[in-house]
């Protein structure tokens, strides 16, 4: 695979400040496929600054010339979509088609709309007799997981050069491939220099370096609750902002008035999805005591459609294959009964985890209290509504969840009990401009849509 062997900082690809490298490993089938530099503090400090030199030239631009520069940069990600969707394949292992329409196509959907959001969104309002002004909060470290490896680099980066900010990012060391590309989509869409900078690197070199820059004003963090706690612990001691999107353990609840098959269908689909590393995945499937065994059935039948290496891929690394399966080895250890898959290899080569159903889960369990991320579901049943709303609300975390009931207002009435940042009714539809983000330990702060867009602003307020 194509990699560059500099850090792009100012607006050309410049050499790293040290010698080391990062190895690329396809997941699929353990080959090394590039090198990219791992970044030291001295490569962050350079990116910071050229993004300090740039942001008050790109805050003054009209907002309408920002959303122009945001414009050309999805017509770049549209035009190398195919190679995009070809090197998220390569170092995440997603499935092509899954690559196509999701790593690729989502993060022109989002720059689409901070490109409309930029050119639309009032950066000024009145307050009773003061004139409120929205104005960018100055350069931005970003860090991003590798599980969306495009749409969490643009859900960070379309809405802070919307507000007028400037960036630097530091990408998960899995898939800095993907962001390499990112980094030449906003080249050649013509953003002033320094605007965007991307230093590849390890997470405590240099994403702790950029974390901890003095001269950082807002840092924007999606990953683990471990490293999320010690940024955010970083950010408050520096008292600057910090946006936290983090872990999730969420609740797919199936009233007993909705479409059975259709909501345990749907559910086994949305965590299968991308090999169950999605924050947002429902991973607990709660289910009336009176319908469990029909579920389990259910959702036995379901799963065997997700063949590992065909529908599904291999999870991102080594690691995580290992931290999969010793989350299905604890389901096992505790007592929970497994429907489908397991702790053993579906495959010889690649890191792939077994589609995996558990049914017997108790609330307190493990598996229905930590984030696996991966391809596993833990079904737990409830007795009535109440202790329904107990089970879903009773983790620390609160990302993401769906309800199914026969009529949209009782699942509504139902989603409003609940402590989580988005709901799915009914199966729900994708909106890029619905706020995203968590209640509790999944978070601080939200994404996408003018709520993310705000997260890069400030406020001063003029008195008359
Ligand atoms: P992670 O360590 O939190 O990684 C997220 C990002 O933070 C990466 O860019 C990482 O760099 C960086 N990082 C790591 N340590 C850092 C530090 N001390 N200071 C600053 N930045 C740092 O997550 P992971 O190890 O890849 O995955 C572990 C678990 O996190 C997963 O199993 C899953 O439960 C959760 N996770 C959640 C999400 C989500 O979307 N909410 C995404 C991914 C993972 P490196 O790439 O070099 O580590
Ligand atoms: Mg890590």
């Amino acid at each position: 695979m194509k990699a560059h062997d500099g850090m792009y900082i100012g607006g050309r690809w410049r050499p790293a400040a040290g010698p080391d490298t990062i190895a690329v490993v396809n997941p699929a089938d353990e080959q090394v496929i590039a090198h990219v530099p791992a970044g030291t503090a001295e490569d962050v400090d350079a990116a910071v600054r050229a993004a300090r030199a740039a942001f008050p030239g790109w805050a003054a631009t009209a907002p309408a010339e920002r959303a122009a520069g945001i414009a050309r940069l999805r017509d770049v990600l549209v035009a190398r979509a195919d190679e995009i969707a070809e090197t998220v394949t390569a170092e995440l292992g997603a499935p092509l088609a899954m690559s196509q329409t999701v790593h690729a196509g989502v993060p022109v959907l989002v720059a689409g709309s901070y490109a409309e959001l930029a050119a639309s969104y009032s950066f000024e309002e009145k307050i009773g007799t003061s004139t409120v002004l929205l104005e960018p909060v100055g350069v931005v470290g970003a860090i991003t997981p590798w599980n969306y490896p495009l749409h969490q680099v643009v859900a960070k980066v379309a809405p802070a050069l919307a507000a007028g900010c400037t960036v630097v990012l530091k990408p998960a060391e899995d898939t800095p491939l993907t962001a390499q590309l990112f980094a030449e989509a906003v080249d050649e869409a013509g953003l002033p220099a320094g605007v965007f900078n991307l230093v590849t690197g390890l997470g405590p070199v240099a994403g702790q370096a950029l974390a901890a820059h003095e001269d950082v004003d807002l840092v924007s963090f999606t990953g683990s609750t471990a490293v999320g706690r010690q940024i955010g612990a970083t950010a408050g001691a520096a008292v600057k902002r910090v946006a936290l999107e983090l872990g999730g353990k969420s609740a797919n609840v199936i009233l007993p008035s909705a479409d059975l098959a259709k909501a345990v269908k749907v559910g086994i689909a949305n965590v299968m999805s991308n090999s169950g590393q999605t924050c947002s995945a429902w991973t607990r499937m709660l289910v009336h005591k009176d319908q469990y065994e029909e579920a389990v059935a259910l959702a036995a039948a379901a799963v065997a459609k997700y063949v590992p290496g065909e529908r599904v891929g291999p999870l991102v690394s080594a690691k995580q294959q290992q931290r999969v399966r010793g989350y299905i080895e604890k389901g096992v250890a505790e007592g929970a009964r497994l429907v489908a898959g397991g702790p053993a290899a579906p495959l010889e080569r690649g890191y792939y985890v077994s589609p995996t159903v558990f049914a017997d889960v108790t609330p307190e369990m493990t598996i229905a209290q930590e984030e696996i991320f991966g391809p596993v579901v833990s079904m737990i049943e409830y007795a009535d509504e109440d202790d329904a709303l107990r089970i879903a609300n009773g983790t620390v975390y609160g990302l993401a969840g769906a309800v199914w009931a026969g009529d949209e207002a009782e699942a509504v009435a139902f989603a409003r009990r609940m402590d989580t940042g988005q709901v799915d009714i009914n199966g729900g539809r994708f909106n890029p401009l619905a706020p995203f983000g968590g209640y509790k330990q999944s978070g601080v702060g939200r994404e996408l849509g003018p709520h993310g867009l705000s997260e890069y602003l400030q406020t001063k307020s003029l008195q008359f």
